[in-house]
């Protein structure tokens, strides 16, 4: 609420400077649009008490989030990502950041040896991990990851975008950062493109993101924080109806004639599934994916008859989305040819269910 007016909803700062007061200061906070914003500042103080953060910044992306976050680190710096990631950022690490001064080893996060073995100790600056991991779900230990890191003397940073802090808190299993896609379920409406670092403590990582955000102007816009204000209220009702659909969905396909397998952390079945009970609260998300019987061509077949579904990229909207990920990820990804990947809206369950079914039992002659 805006404490001056009364308003509800609190009003929209579009500013782009602010007054300095006759002495030569700025004791209100506020100098230039492009390092502060309070409609931006609301946001972020909403996100720090949902993460239980000392601090959070937006951006104009998760992207634009995530990487900040790498340039922020101290050099020369070694880090480590996990091999099944957001493929985007999986390219820029891969591809971008050696000229960056930054060293990438790729291991299985899933596997808390194979982290322990990657480390070196003085040199890994951050560890950063992915749970649940697109588009396999895969699930890491960020205690175990924390443990190893910090023991290494590495920050430990979690995108949780597919979690949200509905489902986990990545800084209370012991995390430095928490990464999200804003653009997903925090915003929840397909209609804004956000990213934002939530920091355990807002010393040396927070002040040098800082920096990097403002001297790259990485900002978010005060129009998409009030949109993004928009989508929060509503967060928790949303994350816990598609926890429940994705999971009626995942177990009915489980059992189906034209699907090979279901990837969803909820299900016994997944290897991720014990660590996931533990640190997931409340639900396993709202993304799976199918790996459908008679490969790439009959996945592709699946999605092109669907119509309660949309065929799009992202997730985390009130939109039920289905796509044929390795089509987007290209070569060097983990992901199968046969994978279609599904985010789980606000739709009615049985028709997501019923539509889905019409789309596969015409597949039967493709196998
Ligand atoms: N992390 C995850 C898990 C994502 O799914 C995405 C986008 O798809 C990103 C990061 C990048 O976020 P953005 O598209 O907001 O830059």
């Amino acid at each position: 609420m805006d404490a001056e007016t009364g308003a509800i909803v609190p009003p929209v700062h579009i500013t782009t400077t602010y007054l300095r007061d006759p002495d030569n200061q700025y004791r209100r906070g506020y100098s230039y649009g492009r390092p502060d914003n309070p409609t931006v500042r609301q946001a972020e103080a909403v996100l720090t008490a949902l993460e239980g953060a000392a601090s959070s910044l937006l951006f104009s992306s998760g992207m634009a989030a995530a990487t900040s976050l790498f340039l922020a680190l101290p050099r020369p710096a070694h880090v480590i990502a996990p091999r099944v990631m957001y493929w985007g950022l999986r390219k820029w690490l891969i591809e971008d950041a050696p000229n960056y001064g930054l060293s990438v080893s790729v291991v299985d996060s899933s596997d808390l040896d194979a982290i322990a073995a990657a480390v070196r100790p003085g040199e890994t600056r951050l560890v950063w991990i992915e749970t649940p991991a697109n588009p396999l779900w895969t699930i890491t230990d960020i205690r175990g990851a924390a443990e190893i890191a910090h023991r290494a003397g590495a920050w430990v940073a979690v995108d949780s975008t597919v979690a949200t802090p509905i489902l986990t808190r990545p800084l209370a299993e012991g995390a430095d950062v928490v990464m999200h896609s804003a653009t997903k379920y925090l915003n929840g409406h397909s209609d804004t493109i956000a990213g934002v670092l939530s920091f355990a403590a807002s010393e040396t990582l927070f002040e040098r993101s800082v920096a990097v955000r403002s001297r790259h102007g990485a900002i978010l816009g005060p129009m998409e924080a009030a949109l993004l204000l928009r989508g929060l209220r509503t967060l928790h009702l949303r994350v816990n109806a598609q926890c429940a659909a994705a999971m009626t969905i995942a177990q009915h396909f489980a059992r189906h004639p034209q699907i090979a397998d279901v990837l969803y952390p909820g299900l016994e079945t997944h290897p991720g599934h014990a660590i996931a009970a533990r640190q997931m609260r409340g639900g396993f998300g709202g993304m799976l994916s199918v790996r459908v019987k008679g490969g790439e061509q009959a996945a592709i077949a699946a999605a092109a008859r669907v119509t309660v579904w949309k065929r799009a990229t992202s997730l985390g909207g009130v939109e039920s989305l289905i796509e044929h990920r390795a089509s987007v990820e290209g070569e060097g990804s983990p992901c199968p040819p046969d994978l279609l990947r599904l985010s789980v809206g606000i739709e009615a369950v049985e028709d997501l269910i019923s539509d889905l079914e019409q789309a596969l039992t015409a597949n039967r002659g493709l196998q």
